[in-house]
């Protein structure tokens, strides 16, 4: 649990990520991106990459072997395919961030929940569509490793992996900062069949503080 120092009012710029909704934004070296939990227990599926090579992107297996633990919190560095630190976490409220469990997508679903839950809506198609609505020629392969914040997905002792309630609340939050130029790709994770989220997707704030404003 660490605060932040930053206050909302200085902030560069403020959206709302409305459930089921992509964001696609660049931070750039030296500013702060803040992710707010606006209700609680919501799963915020994101990316990142290298804004001048997105072939560089976020890699959860160096992330884990770089840090000696699975979860992610205050401290931890994101670190890239090709070994560079894209963003420091500087401050979380929540806890602890999962990078195991991959996103959403229409086939996991049906693994997971029922066949019939194909056609609902995951986390891969917001991806699809924010890199459309991006349009610098990303694709579905471009779609690798991804963190889920706020979402609580323990291992067990056994080594099994279990999606649980939520351990996120409304107003929680995690803060990066970019030690690079890089493009962060969110999916506000719009899953009805997982109780990390309670069954109820909800929307989430982004802030993004430019360098060292206090
Ligand atoms: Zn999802």
């Amino acid at each position: 649990m660490q605060l932040s120092p930053l206050r909302p009012e200085a902030a560069l710029e403020s959206f709302i990520v409305e459930a089921g909704d992509p964001f696609v934004h660049e931070i750039l070296r030296g500013q702060t991106v803040r992710i707010v939990d606006l209700e609680g227990n919501q799963a915020v599926d994101t990316l990142f990459y290298n804004a001048h090579n997105y072939g560089d992107r976020y890699s959860a297996q160096d992330t884990i072997r770089e840090q000696r633990n699975i979860y992610l919190t205050t401290g931890t560095r994101l670190m890239s395919t090709e070994g560079n630190v894209l963003l420091t976490i500087t401050a979380d409220t929540c806890g602890r961030h999962d990078t195991l469990g991959g996103a959403c997508a229409q086939e996991s679903n049906m693994v997971r929940y029922a066949i019939e839950k194909r056609y609902m809506h995951a986390c891969r198609q917001s991806f699809m569509k924010g890199l459309q609505q991006w349009d610098r020629g990303m694709e579905k392969r471009d779609i690798t490793s991804n963190i889920n914040f706020f979402m609580n997905v323990p291992v067990t002792p056994e080594g099994g992996l279990t999606f649980e309630d939520g351990v996120s609340e409304a107003g929680k939050y995690v803060e990066l900062r970019a030690e690079m130029d890089v493009l962060m790709v969110v999916s506000n994770c719009p899953q009805l069949n997982n109780p990390c989220n309670a069954y109820n997707p909800t929307p989430v704030q982004i802030l993004i503080w430019d360098t060292n404003v206090l």
